[in-house]
């Protein structure tokens, strides 16, 4: 393997770039990722930073138990990511839709529109949980980064159907 490569998948999984969505939360999910952001946690510590833009980011920080209405977006937004890339779900919404399974308004759970590689379980979950997720799709993203074809798959294609990505992942 090319020791550039090797040099790039080093830095991307020291300094992940998260970009953060909500898809419906109650914002309880989204209050304990901005703590885990803060002095107190310090995430940016370990070289973890909140992008403005999806397109700038390598992870993507999902809360909420994914509304009918966000569905469009969450897809939009997951094409827009540049490869290789991760997704977080954070909170037992994304995952289960908790508490909301019922509601008519929803169409979660999360892993039914994007392929998802870190659960973060927890209603909330508590900020060190959300770094420790960070911190296993920063180490799935190097890994990912290391698989030359997955990656061109990945920056070749990002807006293609989110239908297309599942199929063709293991
Ligand atoms: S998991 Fe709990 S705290 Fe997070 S969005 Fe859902 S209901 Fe709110």
């Amino acid at each position: 393997m090319k020791l550039w490569r090797r040099l790039v998948c080093y830095a991307r999984r020291r300094s992940p770039w998260l970009f953060h969505m909500n898809s419906g939360s109650c914002n309880g999910c989204d209050i304990e990722l901005v703590a885990a952001l803060t002095p107190r946690y310090d995430c940016e510590q370990l070289g973890v930073r909140l992008e403005g833009s999806p397109r700038h980011a390598d992870i993507l920080c999902i809360t909420g138990p994914v509304t009918k209405n966000a569905v469009g977006a969450i897809r939009t937004v997951y094409g827009q990511v540049c490869g290789p890339k991760a997704v977080v779900a954070i909170g037992s919404c994304p995952a289960t839709t908790n508490v909301f399974i019922d509601s008519r308004t929803l169409d979660g759970p999360l892993q039914k529109h994007v392929p998802v590689d870190v659960f973060v379980p927890g209603c909330p979950p508590r900020p060190d949980a959300i770094i420790q997720g960070v911190a296993k799709a920063a180490a799935i993203l190097a890994e990912r980064g290391m698989n030359p074809a997955e990656t061109a798959l990945a920056i070749a294609t990002p807006t293609r159907g989110v239908d297309s990505f599942t199929e063709e992942r293991p």
